[in-house]
């Protein structure tokens, strides 16, 4: 459940995401681990952000994973950080809307999509995972969603860097 954020029912999809925007209350130039922290603060629940494994099927950019005590995101490595925001942005938006899971994945994929996580490491256990989201299909209202959440976060990255930018350009 998300604790500190209202989630609006009502208004267009942009104005209920403009206002959990806001209410993360996201500092000045963020990065993407501000981002993470703001949503853990507000989920409060352990956030964990972990590279996917090679094996992961082409075309997955992204999975999200509910435990009992965390959410955990899965993203591909990428060598493009505007990629990597748009990921962890997307796949946030599930988190933050606590989207149930999708039933495209089965357990075996599952299975094998973790091939190679020491979860252990992680502190999580296969057993605990309780849903997942991963599959990306734009007929489905909640990805949709997700995927302009994912465009407005990272078009309200920009110009605020482009601003920090200039403010440093006319100080010199
Ligand atoms: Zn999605």
């Amino acid at each position: 459940m998300i604790a500190r954020i209202a989630l609006r029912r009502a208004g267009s999809a942009k104005a209920r995401m403009e206002s959990v925007v806001e209410q993360l209350a996201l500092p000045d130039d963020w990065t993407d681990d501000d981002f993470v922290r703001a949503v853990e603060a507000a989920r409060e629940r352990t956030m964990l952000l972990l590279p996917l494994p090679s094996t992961a099927a082409v075309g997955l950019c992204g999975v999200w994973f509910a435990t009992e005590s965390a959410d955990v995101v899965f993203h591909r490595p990428a060598f493009d950080p505007a990629i990597r925001r748009n990921t962890i942005g997307h796949e946030c938006w599930h988190v933050l809307c606590n989207h149930g899971s999708d039933t495209k994945l089965t357990p075996d994929e599952l299975a094998t999509l973790l091939t190679g996580i020491d979860l252990a490491e992680h502190g999580l256990d296969i057993g605990e995972f309780r849903a997942a989201r991963g599959l990306t299909d734009y007929d489905d209202p909640e990805e949709y969603e997700a995927e302009m959440f994912a465009t407005m976060i990272a078009t309200r990255a920009t110009p605020l860097a482009a601003r920090k930018r200039d403010r440093l350009l006319r100080a010199f």
